[in-house]
């Protein structure tokens, strides 16, 4: 079988074997694939440097017996300053575990593809802080998968919610609830709210300047972490 050239983001590698890795891919062309490394801990293998986490690169696979094997690669971006920091890290890994857990097998989603490319190229080089491209990252997601949250009506009565400082927001009616209707309900201010509806919005090239103030990134960290959980059912490494 011919080979296939593929370009790919590195989501996850687990050893095999005495010297193999197996790397699961988040193509452009196939979506999320498993490919294995053969030989890639050895010190002079070529494959070594792609087969690391965050990298982007140009694969050459090919199939055999139904399973995908890496021949070739070349990285195109290592996005190594991913390592600078803790919170850099931390931030990478959680996008990429949310991008492997969303990605359909051998079905290419571009626009999944491009939110996590451009999302780890900020966390790597961007100069806001990584929470915030996180945040953004969580929030164009959902909309992407079409859970974005209802953020200015009451889901129960339909009453605006717009002048309210405070609002209550609901996972299981997917967003926000007035006082009255949604007592048991976590409570978020409605400036928090706009933060998540504007970086649910913005051009992906923008990531870069997403800039939130203290007091909404602490509210947003575990509204979008437990709606993400909720929505996609899956636990975010916190
Ligand atoms: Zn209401």
């Amino acid at each position: 079988m011919p080979n296939d050239v593929l370009n790919g983001i590195v989501l996850r590698v687990t050893d095999y074997r005495e010297s193999d890795r197996i790397l699961n891919v988040l193509s452009r062309e196939r979506g999320l694939i498993t490919v294995t490394a053969r030989g890639s801990r050895k010190p002079k293998s070529k494959l070594a440097a792609f087969s690391t986490q965050f990298t982007f690169g140009e694969m050459e696979v090919n199939e055999r017996a139904g399973k995908l094997q890496l021949s070739s690669a070349a990285v195109l971006e290592s996005f190594y300053s991913i390592r600078e920091s803790y919170e850099q890290l931390l931030s990478a890994t959680r996008i990429v575990n949310a991008a492997e857990h969303i990605a359909a097998r051998d079905i290419a989603n571009d626009d999944l593809f491009v939110l996590l490319y451009h999302s780890l190229s900020v966390i790597a080089y961007g100069e806001n802080d990584p929470k915030d491209t996180e945040l953004a990252f969580f929030a164009k997601l959902m909309k992407l998968c079409g859970y974005a949250p209802s953020l200015t009506y009451c889901l129960k009565c339909g009453r605006d919610l717009r002048g309210e400082k405070e609002v209550r927001f609901s996972n299981s009616l997917g967003g926000s609830v007035c006082e009255r209707c949604g007592s048991a309900f976590i409570t978020v201010s409605t400036l928090t709210l706009e933060a998540l509806r504007r970086m649910m919005l913005i051009d992906i090239t923008e990531l870069k300047r997403v800039r939130l103030p203290e007091a909404v990134r602490k509210e947003l960290v575990p509204l979008l972490y437990d709606y993400t959980e909720y929505v996609f059912d899956f636990k975010l490494k916190r």
